[in-house]
This record gives structure tokens, C-alpha cells and sequence, in this order.
């Protein structure tokens, strides 16, 4: 997701206070407890959008403390506004590119990892850049707990089908798979929409799932 760039957007990110501060953001791995003030499990949403996803989770699971991600900050902006009509203690964001996340969590730091409807990048040689990438998802296996689960959902098949073949390579484990989360019962109990998921499903298209876990050597 791409919006237009709105005029001030970088300015209202750098003075919310929802948002962690890009200067500080490197001082972060192992300081989460101290910026949510508990010692609550940290949940992520790496390229939330404008966030109704992790807002919703947030406010039916207080007792988490969630961090939402996003590349844009005129995507970002979308998400602050929500939070300044309905401010939640366990939420904050983060404006940066998933690249880096390393630098952000530190090992064994994030309990639950959600990609929503990442972008498929469809070109071989922009494979890397997707989400659920082997690349990604050995970034992942870092800051992930042990035990730790990483949910990702997309209605583009090809990108899922992508997704599934970088698991073994990477060293992750599929724990429940679906080609139609929202005609499976069992899968679909507890789901939360997500802006990409209500625009899709409405014009009938399918949604995918998968739930998976890093069962490599502890990097
Ligand atoms: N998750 C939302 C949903 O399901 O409605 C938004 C999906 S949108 C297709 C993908 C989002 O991921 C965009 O807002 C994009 O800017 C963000 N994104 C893509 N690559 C990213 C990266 N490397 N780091 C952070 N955000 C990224």
C-alpha cells in the first residue's frame, strides 16, 4: 500500500507519541517491558497499513502489548489518527522497513509475528523482498521466541504457494495451513479482519492461511 504522500505526514509520526522514535528505535532490543511499563508477551504486525488489524487486536487483548509496523509514513499516519480517536496503553508503532527488524527486537524478544496481505512483489528478482521470504524469515527466527508462532494471510495464492516452499529451507514448520480461512471453522474462530482481508473476501476472492514455527538450531 502506497498512498499518495500527504503533506506532513513525516511530521505528525516523528511527534506522536504513539510512535517510537527512529532515534531511539536502535536502543530498543530488550527495552520493551520498559517502554509498555509491564512485563506483557509482545505480539508484532510487520506492514500493518492503517492498522485495524492490530488496533482490534490490541483493544480485545489487553493483556498484550502489540507493535505495529509499517514502511510509509502516509500509511502510518492512517494508523495514529485511529489511536488518537481511541488511545490503547498496549499499542505502539514503529515507521521503518522490516529490514532492519533485527536492530529493533532483540533475540527471542517477540512472541507472535503477523504478516497481513504483504505485498507479493511478483517479479523472481524481487523475491527477497517479500514478507515471507526465506530471507525474512531467517530475521524472524531471531527475534521470535522459542515457541513463538508467525500467522500470515493472503487471498494472492501464488505468494502463499511462495510462502509454503520457503518454510523447509528456512527451517520453519507449518503448523495448520488453509486455502480458505473463512469457510474453516476451526481456523477462522477468533480472526480479525484486516482492511486487505474485508476488501478481498468481499469480492469473493478466497482468503489463505498459514500458522508456522521456527524448529532450526537457535540462531
Ligand atoms: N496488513 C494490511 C492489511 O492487510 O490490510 C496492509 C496490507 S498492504 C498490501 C502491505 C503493507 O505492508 C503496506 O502498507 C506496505 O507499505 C507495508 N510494507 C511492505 N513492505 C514493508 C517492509 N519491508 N517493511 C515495513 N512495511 C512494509
Amino acid at each position: 500500500m502506497r498512498l499518495r504522500n500527504i503533506t506532513g505526514s513525516r511530521e505528525v509520526i516523528a511527534d506522536s507519541r504513539y510512535v517510537v522514535k527512529e532515534e531511539i528505535q536502535c536502543g530498543c532490543p530488550g527495552r520493551w517491558r520498559e517502554i509498555f511499563g509491564n512485563d506483557s508477551p509482545i505480539h508484532i504486525e510487520i506492514g500493518m497499513g492503517k492498522g485495524k488489524f492490530i488496533h482490534t487486536m490490541a483493544k480485545e487483548h489487553p493483556h498484550i502489548n502489540y507493535v505495529g509496523i509499517e514502511k510509509y509514513s502516509s500509511v502510518l499516519l492512517r494508523a495514529v489518527r485511529k489511536m488518537e480517536q481511541e488511545e490503547l496503553a498496549n499499542l505502539k508503532f514503529l515507521r521503518m522497513d522490516a529490514e532492519d527488524i533485527g536492530k529493533v527486537f532483540g533475540a527471542g524478544e517477540v512472541g507472535r509475528i503477523y504478516l497481513n496481505f504483504s505485498d507479493p512483489w511478483p517479479k523472481d528478482r524481487h523475491a527477497k523482498r517479500r514478507l515471507p521470504s526465506r530471507e525474512f524469515l531467517a530475521r524472524y527466527a531471531v527475534i521470535l521466541e522459542q515457541g513463538g508462532r508467525l500467522e500470515f494471510k493472503t487471498d494472492n495464492r501464488d505468494l502463499f504457494e511462495f510462502a509454503l516452499g520457503e518454510l523447509e529451507p528456512a527451517g520453519w514448520q507449518a503448523d495448520a495451513v488453509t486455502y480458505d480461512l473463512h469457510s474453516e471453522e476451526s481456523m477462522a474462530e477468533g480472526n480479525v479482519m484486516t482492511e486487505y482481508e474485508e476488501k478481498f473476501s468481499g469480492l469473493g476472492n478466497p482468503i489463505c492461511k498459514y500458522v508456522i514455527h521456527y524448529g532450526g538450531p537457535r540462531p
